[in-house]
């Protein structure tokens, strides 16, 4: 195969990056309620467009309880104030990161019973959330995202509880929901915030590339639940997502998640399943992982096919008559992962997801489950591009493989150092084709990144703004191309050896927290004993 060739054209297919631009989607505007009130399920429907509302119950409704167990015992309690025995994550987790099940004693736990209904478009779930103060200031409430709000959609909390005690949470503040404590939470003690939760779930693919919708009979679930938002240095980190990139930025946590839905759909989900049941025509099935960022959902009509790679198994689900597309997708995960398990250190889960949805993006990452669009899938065709859709799968597969370094195992706020994954993603990406093809093939892959940052004319833009910071165009252009571009001198410099050596003692070091900019490049100095302020001056810092 000519891999000049090929590079030449993944960089006119990729211009639309990772994620391609969203398409312009009106949203639902739900009138604000009183303040200090949660809107109700039925009051808030209501508001929206009746053409994108899925048939709903003419009284508001809390969850069904899920149907009794046919064999098994359920592993959920939704309404246990006690959090669950941490043992349960251990089976998503390789025999060597079991350990980390002590090590963060105090991260967050998420206890989820979530019920889909027959439309696959409407959510009704019920949440507790186990949360340990771990900063050095008493806090007087927490705070929720509520992206289905930004994603076109609608979520409703009632019924919220702190240790049991009923309080008056208040979702009129943007997409955020603030639940108050009856009593300021001491450091280092800890409470348990529970709330039943609907989200409507948008059936257009809308912005911020479609991951939360029901589209073409695939359900894609993304951050549907109120999720926690990240106490940092300047305390609650509540800024709104932007229209493009990622939206969330979370502290790595646990998730045990019930979900109940139709039987005749093929769910996957983040983590690996610890209780299955099917009673008639109703399927409940409970996932654990974590640590994670995320839990993340699709429902649709699946087959599968898997392989292995060391202690994981990895799933490939797509349409049965896209199994070329699943077949290819599996292969290069496999590959990947073997070349990143090698370089990086090892992947920490037992399990990988592969499943493609109608998203307007290439790709999409989620913690151990990456999302790969539908329209790549028909490998023997060509892209409008004249590039090959098996190029762009095996690309974007990778690409998001590696995110499962670069996000979920360390953390960064995706909306403010965007490059600290996207571009470290895209570099890595690079070295998964030298580690499987040769330098040569990789340096003619690598001409992408460099066609990528031409579209801004190699605008001299820094590397390191928030998302929102950029233009649309500048945006892929700066954070993958530049990035790499950034990336790879910053390898030459300091010589490949001590940037690898870097490279993995920054996942160590900062596996399931969060890392910043400053840190990257201090440690990056460490290891090349070298002062980098020069370069990171000229390439990642806004004047
Ligand atoms: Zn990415």
């Amino acid at each position: 195969m000519n891999r000049s060739l090929v590079a030449l054209l993944l960089m006119l297919a990729l211009l639309t990056a990772c994620r391609a631009a969203p398409a312009a989607l009106p949203t639902a505007v739900p009138t604000a309620a009183a303040p200090g009130e949660v809107a109700t399920e039925q009051g808030s429907a209501n508001e929206l467009p009746t053409a994108t509302i899925p048939p709903i119950a003419p009284e508001a409704t809390p969850p069904a309880d899920p149907p009794p167990a046919a064999t098994q015992p359920s592993a959920v309690e939704p309404s246990a104030v006690q959090p669950p025995d941490r043992a349960v994550f251990a089976a998503g987790l390789i025999d060597a990161e079991r350990a980390v099940l002590d090590d963060f004693p105090a991260a967050p736990i998420y206890q989820m019973a979530i019920e889909i209904d027959e439309s696959l478009a409407i959510v009704r779930g019920r949440q507790t959330v186990f949360y340990t103060n771990l900063e050095d200031t008493p806090l007087d409430a927490l705070y929720f995202h509520l992206h289905a709000k930004t994603l076109g959609g609608l979520i409703t909390v009632t019924d919220v509880t702190v240790d049991g005690t009923a309080v008056i949470a208040d979702d009129t503040i943007n997409h955020l929901l603030r639940v108050p404590l009856p009593a300021p939470l001491a450091p280092g003690a800890a409470t348990a915030v529970a709330m039943n939760f609907t989200t409507i779930v948008p059936t257009e693919i809308g912005r911020n590339y479609g991951v939360l919708a029901y589209y073409e009979e695939v359900l894609a679930l993304a951050h549907f639940y109120p999720m926690l938002a990240v106490y940092d240095a300047t305390g609650w980190n509540t800024v709104e997502p932007d229209v493009q990139g990622d939206l969330t930025y979370s502290d790595a946590a646990f998730f045990l998640v019930e979900v109940t839905a139709p039987a005749n759909v093929t769910l996957v989900g983040s983590g690996a399943i610890v209780a299955e049941t099917t009673q008639g025509d109703t399927q409940t099935i409970t996932y654990a992982v974590g640590p994670a960022r995320d839990f993340y959902l699709a429902a649709g009509d699946f087959a599968v096919t898997s392989a292995t790679v060391g202690e994981t198994t990895i799933n490939s689900y797509a349409p049965s008559d896209m199994s070329q597309g699943a077949a290819l997708a599996l292969e290069v995960a496999a590959a990947a992962l073997t070349s990143l398990n090698e370089r990086l250190g090892s992947y920490p889960y037992t399990e990988l997801d592969i499943v493609t949805t109608p998203t307007s993006a290439l790709g999409i990452e989620y913690p151990g489950l990456i999302v790969g669009t539908l329209r790549m899938y028909d490998t023997e065709l060509t892209s409008q591009s004249g590039m090959s859709y098996a190029d762009i799968l095996e690309s974007t597969t990778a690409h998001e493989v590696n995110h499962q370094w670069f996000y979920n195992l360390v953390g960064n706020d995706q909306l403010d150092e965007p490059w600290l994954d996207e571009s470290l993603t895209s570099y890595s990406t690079y070295r998964y084709y030298a580690d499987r093809y040769g330098q040569e093939a990789a340096d003619n892959y690598f001409n992408m990144f460099e066609g990528r940052w031409a579209m801004v004319e190699g605008e001299e833009i820094p590397v390191g703004m928030p998302v929102a910071e950029y233009e649309e165009a500048e945006y892929s252009a700066i954070v993958y191309g530049r990035g790499a571009v950034f990336l790879r001198l910053l390898e030459k410099t300091i010589g490949r050896e001590t940037f690898d050596a870097f490279l993995r003692d920054y996942i160590q070091q900062f596996r399931w927290r969060v890392a910043g900019t400053a840190a990257f490049r201090a440690l990056a100095e460490e290891h090349c004993a070298c002062d980098l302020g020069p370069l990171f001056a000229a390439w990642v810092y806004e004047e």
